[in-house]
């Protein structure tokens, strides 16, 4: 477990399965403890303990299994309090508390605002609380989501709304997927600097055992291949080279089209 300090609160990194995070939010001026995407149950039982704390809360950014399957083993031992998307109520298990972008949960002791960030899935939302992100499978270190149940628009879209938040907010993705976007990011964005300076840190961070993740929207504007859209000289240099249009959806679409037979 790591943990990372915020203003009002505590973020607590739980690696599960094979490449997922679960994210244990522990409020240090109320008795709020929020668990984001429990992929299952027994880790935040654990690092419950370890805490001293109940369970208050389960946030999940979207219905996938391995965001939720921890859902109810949670709510039967802490009886907490199981938030999700409005849109997603038949398929978050549990849900008790359905919120949107217009509707964010009320939690004591934190500021929390939802951005509803289709794309992944039509139901995905993303919470945002002070400088930290909580942002599911919609972005990756490095990446974004597969478009299971959204067009490149609605993605694009999504990650725009991601990429105007404070350069410093950290990104709390669900998947440690950084080194493999990395070296797709290589292949299509080959001379820029700051993703040079980024493949270094992140290979010696993996090579000690460490997460990739927090990264920073800082860090992703700059390197990840799926906002680099998001910069018109970018798009200008990538549909010269690649013989199609400029405009930021054209060449998001052929970037995520790329990544997908990658
Ligand atoms: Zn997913
Ligand atoms: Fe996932």
């Amino acid at each position: 477990m790591w943990s990372y300090q915020h203003a009002g609160f505590t973020v607590h990194q739980l690696p599960v399965l094979r490449d997922n995070y679960i994210y244990l939010i522990e409020s240090r001026t109320s008795n709020a403890l929020i668990a984001v995407d429990p992929a299952e149950a027994v880790t935040v039982r654990n690092a419950c303990k370890l805490l001293g704390k109940p369970l208050t809360h389960i946030f999940n950014t979207h219905h996938h299994w391995d965001h939720t399957d921890g859902n109810l083993a949670l709510k039967k031992d802490f009886a907490c309090v199981i938030v999700g998307a409005g849109h997603d109520a038949d398929r978050i298990p549990g849900i008790d508390l359905a919120v949107s972008e217009s509707a964010p949960p009320q939690v004591d002791g934190l500021n929390i605002t939802v951005l509803n960030v289709p794309g992944h899935t039509s139901g995905h939302i993303a919470y945002v609380m002070d400088d930290a992100l909580f942002c599911g499978d919609t972005l990756f270190g490095a990446g974004c989501g597969r478009l299971f149940e959204g067009t490149p628009a609605q993605m694009l879209h999504s990650l725009n709304k991601i990429a105007i938040l404070n350069g410093s907010t950290k990104v709390y993705c669900a998947h440690e997927y950084t080194l493999a976007n990395l070296k797709f990011a290589q292949a299509i964005d080959a001379d820029n600097p700051a993703l040079i300076e980024r493949i270094a840190d992140d290979k010696n961070s993996r090579r000690q055992h460490l997460p990739t993740i927090p990264s920073s929207i800082a860090i992703e504007t700059s390197t990840n291949p799926f906002l680099r859209p998001l910069d018109g000289s970018f798009c200008q240099i990538y549909a010269t080279a690649h013989n199609i249009n400029s405009d930021p959806l054209t060449v998001f679409t052929d970037i995520r089209r790329r990544k997908d037979a990658w």
